[in-house]
């Protein structure tokens, strides 16, 4: 029996463990402070299959970097599973007050569900944001901060438009449908 079990697990195990996935992200606290089209980007981030993403909030690694609002985390070009996370506690200990707390959650489910549409798509990992968009804030972020500066060029583009769409989530969504289904 226990030698049955493990065959159709070697089969089937790669769906099933998707499949129990899909919605656990609701229980995360960081979902109650989303605005409709955040909750429509990070289910459909639920439900990306190329590659699969798990979305997880407060990791250690949130706890250890507190300069991260969010990651994703993966090995480019390849795998099939990569995490998804949101440092909700980082961002409400980082707060001016409540509403820019909320802000800044949506700005940072929003930011790196375009790496998410990034990844999705490989090749140049280019959204094709548009390069005066990149302008101001965005090249403000990725050459000001010290994170971003041992990056590559290529890591350095994809920031940029990341920044540059944190107040376009419908970009992002569309960007997500497009590439990640
Ligand atoms: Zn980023």
């Amino acid at each position: 029996m226990k030698k049955f079990l493990f065959l159709i697990c070697f089969f089937a195990c790669d769906q099933a463990f998707a499949f129990e996935n899909v919605g656990d992200y609701k229980k995360l606290n960081f979902v109650k402070n989303l605005d409709y089209p955040a909750l429509e980007i990070i289910n459909s981030v639920d439900l990306s299959k190329k590659p699969y993403y798990f979305i997880k909030e407060n990791t250690p690694f949130c706890k250890a970097n507190p300069d991260y609002g969010g990651y994703v985390y993966g090995v480019m070009l390849g795998p099939k599973e990569y995490d998804y996370v949101i440092c909700t506690r980082t961002l409400y200990f980082n707060r001016s007050n409540y509403s820019s707390f909320v802000k800044q959650v949506n700005r940072v489910v929003i930011h790196e569900a375009a790496h998410v549409a990034q990844i999705c798509k490989q090749g140049n990992f280019s959204l094709g944001v548009e390069k005066w968009r990149l302008k101001g804030y965005p090249e403000k972020m990725v050459y000001n901060h010290q994170i971003y500066q041992g990056k590559s060029r290529m890591e350095q583009l994809m920031e940029l438009e990341a920044f540059a769409l944190e107040d376009d989530p419908y970009y992002v969504l569309n960007s997500v449908n497009r590439f990640c289904f």
